[in-house]
């Protein structure tokens, strides 16, 4: 895609701004397809529907990567151009230096390895219990009643595996700005994605607090998403206990799991639970026109 044709799709008023900044990427399930730029872009892609492009084993995945880097580097730089930046001028050594300092802090973190703990018990109780994909599927289908009307075993298997990883990937990133996380704060301007202030003309904005707000609004969004996945993860382990009484006592341990890791991700993101995520959290109505 080039840049008239991103402009031009990125011009959508139906869009919802930063939806996709703190979403579950479980786009198959989303009911804001319609609404989300990301999704567009990516269904404008003439490559969307082939498997292979999914798949990190292949090499059409990487090559289709780096297309896309070299896409991202040319409309940046034609951008650059327009607006009179010389990114040749601009040093950010040592910001990357500091950022790979805050990664790896974050990845130590106490919350961050709980996270990869459970993502791992996830995987073994998996393998341990069902030699294939498709015994989790007979086993969850077959002999099971379904644990509701809207939730079969097949269901819960599928939603624990989608969020596996996913709660450790987006707590690290909450936890990779420390300085920016204030346990104790009770200050309401972080608990919207809205990351400039609305009222301040450019001479007087303060750019250095605009981008700690900024870190503190994506650690309370990254946060409120994983906690987002651990409820549903709890949710959908309780409904394959209930499906499966056989392995129910197996159950036990990743509930025991995901509890610590809610209360933990609670403690040290108090704000994170009120956090209001574009269109995710907000009253459909006031978007639709
Ligand atoms: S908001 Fe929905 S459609 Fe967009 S990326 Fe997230 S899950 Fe996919």
């Amino acid at each position: 895609m080039n840049k008239t044709q991103l402009t031009d799709l990125a011009n959508n008023p139906a869009f919802i701004s930063g939806i996709y900044n703190y979403c579950d990427r479980w786009c198959e399930r989303c009911a804001f397809t319609s609404r989300c730029f990301l999704y567009a872009t990516e269904q404008a892609d003439p490559d969307a529907n082939d498997p292979e492009l999914r798949d990190l084993t292949n090499e059409k995945f990487w090559q289709k990567l780096q297309n896309i880097f070299a896409d991202t580097a040319r409309i940046i730089s034609e951008w650059a151009a327009e607006t009179g930046i010389d990114l040749d001028s601009v040093d950010v050594t040592e910001e990357m230096a500091e950022h790979k300092r805050e990664m790896e802090a974050a990845e130590q973190d106490e919350l961050s390895k709980m996270a990869r703990h459970y993502a791992m018990t996830v995987q073994n109780w998996f393998r341990d219990q069902f030699v294939t994909d498709e015994d989790v599927h007979d086993d969850a289908m077959n002999g099971s009643e379904p644990v509701s009307e809207n939730v079969t075993a097949r269901d819960a298997a599928e939603i624990i595996q989608w969020y596996q990883f996913f709660i450790a990937v987006k707590l690290t990133r909450a936890l990779s700005r420390p300085a920016s996380i204030d346990e104790s704060s009770d200050d309401e301007d972080v608990l919207t994605a809205d990351f400039l202030p609305a009222e301040e003309t450019d001479e007087l904005v303060d750019y250095d607090a605009v981008i700690s707000r900024a870190h503190r609004i994506d650690s309370n969004g990254s946060a409120k998403v994983a906690l987002v996945a651990i409820d549903r993860s709890t949710a959908a382990w309780g409904a394959l206990q209930l499906s499966l009484p056989d392995k129910a006592h197996t159950i036990n341990q990743m509930l025991v799991e995901l509890d610590r890791l809610r209360r933990l991700t609670e403690k040290r993101f108090p704000q994170a639970r009120d956090f209001i995520r574009p269109g995710l959290d907000e009253v459909l109505s006031e978007f639709v026109s």
